[in-house]
């Protein structure tokens, strides 16, 4: 694992830790990653600052071929399963190798009934990534996915898709800027395990929880990307009013190309979490379809477009 100022991650990932205050410069005895400082190709000597990502920068493959891995390959995951921890360890791995500094949060999750089967209780894990470039008061931006499913879904669509375009955001901006630092997070146990809200969204409220005060006020936006492979059009959604934000994600929509429907009331993904604490989240996502929690939500159900016009947005909105 490449290990350098992780600031964000120091402070995220110790759960009650608040008397310490990073210095916000790099330890000692680490390395900064050379993917991360490289000029892109074809840049003259002595201009290292890398260009700005363009929605043009997304590579839809690798989403696709997260949908196959996770749905195929790894199938149901229930974020206290066997499956759940293997699907973490392999997106983690994917976006080590992109370059991304990679942390666990671990949280637990308690027993329920999700969707159509009991669940026991257990430890799950949000993956988290940065570039080290967070600091403390400064603003930033984060993206997440829920990784988990209920019990038989394989989760293609839900929410396999999000994983994917999560990826091929990070790979798109792997050696690129954006216009603020942003963390990516694979989350943990999101869906329900109860009938209440507070039945749900483990992963994030465990993320939200741990972020210290400076974090929290700093926090620029949150988007999740939920069901985001399903549709033509691109559903963008605030849990109250129209928000700031939901207006800046149909901002880059349009800037993108990308035709939306904007939806209020929408608190059914990890955004939501954000939102209750007080901070700024949007998710993308959430199209009606028949596979929706059931066996048959496979691959074959995930539209390559729907995935491209979430990652551009997205990227635009980044940009
Ligand atoms: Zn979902």
């Amino acid at each position: 694992m490449i290990r350098t100022a992780g600031v964000l991650l120091g402070l995220t990932l110790v759960a009650g830790c608040s008397a310490s205050s990073p210095s916000g410069a790099p330890s000692p005895s680490t390395s900064p990653s050379s993917s991360l400082s490289t000029s892109p190709p074809g840049s003259p000597a002595g201009t290292p600052a890398p260009q700005r990502v363009s929605p043009g920068d997304l590579r839809v493959d690798t989403a696709v071929a997260a949908v196959e891995h996770l749905a195929d390959r790894v199938g149901p995951r229930p974020g206290t399963t066997p499956a759940y921890f293997r699907a973490a360890g392999w997106v983690e791995r994917e976006l080590e190798a992109l370059g991304w500094q990679v942390e666990r949060q671990r949280f637990r999750t308690p027993a329920g009934y999700s969707w159509v089967a009991q669940v026991a209780a257990g430890p799950s894990v949000n993956v988290v990534a940065s570039r080290g470039d967070v600091r403390p008061g400064e603003p930033w931006l984060a993206v997440g996915a829920h990784l988990d499913t209920v019990p038989r879904s394989p989760g293609a669509e839900d929410n396999a898709s999000g994983v994917g375009v999560l990826l091929a955001v990070a790979e798109a901006v792997a050696a690129r800027q954006t216009r603020l630092p942003v963390v990516l997070v694979a989350f943990g146990s999101e869906e329900p395990r109860g009938p209440t809200d507070d039945d749900h969204h483990y992963g994030s409220r465990a993320y939200v929880d741990a972020l210290a005060g400076p974090e929290r006020r700093s926090l620029a936006g949150m988007v999740s990307l939920d069901r985001v492979g399903v549709g033509d059009v691109l559903p963008v959604g605030s849990p109250t009013t129209p928000s700031r934000l939901r207006a800046e994600l149909l901002a880059a929509a349009r800037a993108a190309g990308v035709a939306t429907v904007a939806e209020t009331g929408q608190r059914s993904s990890d955004h939501w979490s954000f939102v209750r604490a007080g901070l700024p989240g949007v998710r993308l996502g959430s199209t009606p379809y028949a596979g929706y929690h059931d066996v048959s939500d496979v691959p074959a159900g995930v539209d390559r477009d729907q995935l491209t016009r979430t990652g551009r947005t997205l990227l635009a909105w980044l940009r």
